[in-house]
């Protein structure tokens, strides 16, 4: 499958050192648990995440009393299997919808707007696109060459202006031409968080105002190459917005795909989609089942 392929790294990374410390008829013990906790530190899973893990495998070891270390693939599906599903209701894609989409520049956020207008169009939903990183000039280009590449509208105003009010301009023509779900590209700019917070505020306001019939949901995009960065940036736009998604990037492009189980399991929001490159269909829903097979199985 496309997903395997584009976890081939994390699951080489990962599967091949399990593989690795499992053999010669090994138990899993104290050493063994040790050895595992060092590979996913290695592959991105973070510090507290990786101890919870490894805790939880200690239980069920003690539980189910089996002790060969050919079952600890398993039972570390497992737990990440667990994590990404706690507490996490599917994603329902409903008319009208808005999609907020943030993310610091770079990560791939004009694309991932890209991706996702496609998926939905090809679901039979009526799109359109919001430009509202008003601050880059090229921000807007870009996405207009998304629309045009996926064939749906875009509302735009002049770089420099107001994004609450190309939002607002986005809304009326949702209305008027009856559109199922608008994605609304916001500005990345984190290093001033006041603002920021500002702006993104503002937008709701105005979408709450104008568009209350409308389900939001905003959709924050970190880059799985970043590693812990990407965390950290998912801290700070949690403090200043209501973040109900995550779309993670680039996953095609590292071998420390365990960064996902680290954002879910430190931040509680759950991953919504996930890129594995750089084609308009790169994109998937993210599946905690689909996942872990492609990483273990
Ligand atoms: P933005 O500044 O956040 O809007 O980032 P862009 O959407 O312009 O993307 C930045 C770069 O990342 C571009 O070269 C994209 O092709 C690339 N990119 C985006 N998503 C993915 C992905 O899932 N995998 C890979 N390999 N590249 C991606």
């Amino acid at each position: 499958q496309k997903i395997k392929q584009g976890l081939l790294k994390t699951r080489d990374n990962l599967t091949s050192k399990i593989d690795n410390i499992v053999g010669f008829g090994r138990k899993i013990n104290e050493e063994l648990l040790e050895e595992l906790e060092e590979i996913l530190i290695l592959a991105d899973v973070g510090v507290n995440t990786t101890s919870a893990i490894i805790e939880g495998i200690r239980q069920k070891v003690k539980e189910r009393k089996v002790s060969d270390a050919s079952m600890l693939k398993e039972l570390l599906a497992e737990e990440v299997y667990e994590i990404l599903q706690k507490d996490v209701e599917p994603f329902a894609l409903t008319s009208p919808m808005v999609i907020l989409v943030v993310g610091v520049n770079g990560v791939g956020k004009t694309t991932t707007i890209g991706k996702l207008a496609n998926l939905y169009k090809k679901e039979g939903k009526k799109v359109m696109l919001v430009a509202g990183d008003t601050f880059r000039a090229a921000a807007i280009d870009q996405l207009e060459i998304w629309a045009e590449r996926v064939n749906c509208p875009i509302i735009k105003h002049q770089e420099g202006s107001d994004p609450a009010s190309v939002i607002f301009d986005g809304i009326q023509a949702a209305k008027a031409r009856g559109i199922d779900v608008l994605i609304c590209d916001t500005a990345g700019r984190l290093h001033n968080k006041k603002n920021l917070m500002e702006e993104l505020r503002k937008i709701r306001k105005v979408i709450d105002r104008e568009y209350p019939e409308a389900k939001v949901e905003t959709l924050l995009v970190l880059d799985a190459t970043t590693g812990q960065n990407a965390i950290q940036q998912a801290k700070i736009f949690k403090e200043v917005s209501n973040i109900t998604g995550i779309v993670l990037t680039k996953l095609d492009g590292t071998a420390k795909g365990g960064i996902i189980v680290a954002i879910k399991a430190e931040l509680g929001i759950p991953i919504r989609y996930i890129g594995i490159g750089e084609e308009i269909e790169d994109l998937q829903v993210f599946d905690a089942k689909s996942f872990v097979s492609a990483i273990f199985e």
